[in-house]
């Protein structure tokens, strides 16, 4: 089925669009040009009542303030922070716009301020036969301080098992860090539902990368056994997240990369969320080796779709992604594309219910 497109209203960088997905169970997702961004994401509950799982806003407008919460975009050319908003590649040094500053020390974050999520992308329809839309943007050499021309699509599929599917493609002429991801927060319950503490969430993955004040990875791999970060069996998000832990007080709750149990290779299951209410459950499949499980933690009640406030944990992430701070790390997957190679990367958000 193809997809069906209307005016989503105009932005700074022209007229946006919507456009809506669909497949045969009733499972919908709209998606706007403007940040290649996952708008609205409608599943059943066990009962068969469809619900809107993404928090969002209802206009094109809420998607472009700076600084933005980036609900649903497309993050790049790099997802999460860059140390010192710098890195040396090939022997220059890159000076990036800082954009973030948690502890009071600066960072690049998701790309800088004008990133992937803030930029109107080109649209067409993937293939004729699909629930599809593929999303393609040429960043310029020197953009938000990157090196290199690069040219990337993004491409969602609603596929008939409840699975919105997303594949990212990247080429560039000069060698430039690329670590794309999508920025949805979900609530199982609904958006607009209280908070996502009681959701139930299981990570394959035994580390994570520990962070310093300022977000960023102290470049070690740590184990998550005897930690409040270990889902490698099922816990409820809140249960252990006001825990005395260093680790949770730096990003006040659960804001970390979670390096993935033999992930990386192919496309592996991630992590599991199951909402015990609505018994909505979301399964987490990517190729990447990692993950930045984000409980949430900045939201502050600002009002979303249908003026709902979004308090404070009412939402989550599951950013699946190479490591933050990939460039300053050299211990950790490069997130280096060089000319003649081709980024790929692939990510499946599949929808049960229990
Ligand atoms: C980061 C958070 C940040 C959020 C929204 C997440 O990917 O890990 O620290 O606040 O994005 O900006």
């Amino acid at each position: 089925m193809l997809f069906a497109m209307k005016s989503f209203g105009n932005s700074n960088a022209g007229p946006t669009h919507l456009f809506t997905l669909r497949n045969q169970r009733g499972m919908v997702v709209d998606l706007t040009d403007f940040g290649a961004t996952v708008v609205r994401l409608v599943v059943p509950d066990r009962h068969g009542v469809f619900s809107d799982v993404v928090l969002g806003f209802d206009e094109v407008e809420g998607y472009t303030r700076i600084p933005g919460p980036y609900f649903g975009a497309t993050i790049g050319r790099s997802g999460n922070r860059i140390g010192h908003a710098r890195f040396t590649l090939d022997g220059k040094t890159y000076t990036l716009p800082v954009n973030n500053t948690p502890g009071g020390l600066p960072c690049n974050l998701h790309g800088g301020p004008v990133g992937f999520d803030k930029v109107l992308w080109q649209a067409e329809a993937a293939t004729a036969s699909e629930a599809s839309v593929r999303f393609s943007h040429r960043s310029h050499d020197g953009d938000q301080g990157f090196p290199g021309n690069l040219a990337v699509t993004v491409a969602f599929t609603v596929q008939e098992d409840n699975a919105l599917r997303i594949d990212y493609e990247a080429t560039t002429d000069q060698a430039t860090p690329v670590n794309l991801t999508n920025h949805s927060y979900f609530n199982l319950g609904g958006e607009g539902a209280r908070t996502i503490l009681g959701h139930i969430l299981t990570l394959n993955a035994s580390r994570y990368t520990p962070v310093n004040a300022g977000l960023i990875p102290t470049g070690e791999f740590e184990a998550v056994a005897d930690t409040p970060l270990d889902f490698r069996a099922p816990h409820t998000i809140g249960d252990r997240i006001e825990r005395a832990n260093e680790q949770l007080r730096f990003a006040g709750g659960y804001d970390h990369n979670f390096v993935l149990d033999g992930g990386g290779k192919s496309l592996a299951l991630a992590a599991t969320v199951l909402e015990p209410q609505s018994g909505r459950e979301l399964e987490v499949l990517t190729t990447e080796p990692g993950v930045q499980f984000y409980s949430g933690n900045f939201l502050d009640g600002s009002p979303g779709k249908g003026g709902r406030p979004y308090d404070k944990r009412s939402g989550f992430c599951l950013e699946t992604q190479h490591f933050p701070d990939s460039p300053n790390h050299p211990n950790f997957p490069s997130t280096i594309l060089r000319p003649g190679q081709t980024y790929r990367s692939t990510t499946v958000y599949r929808f049960k219910t229990r």
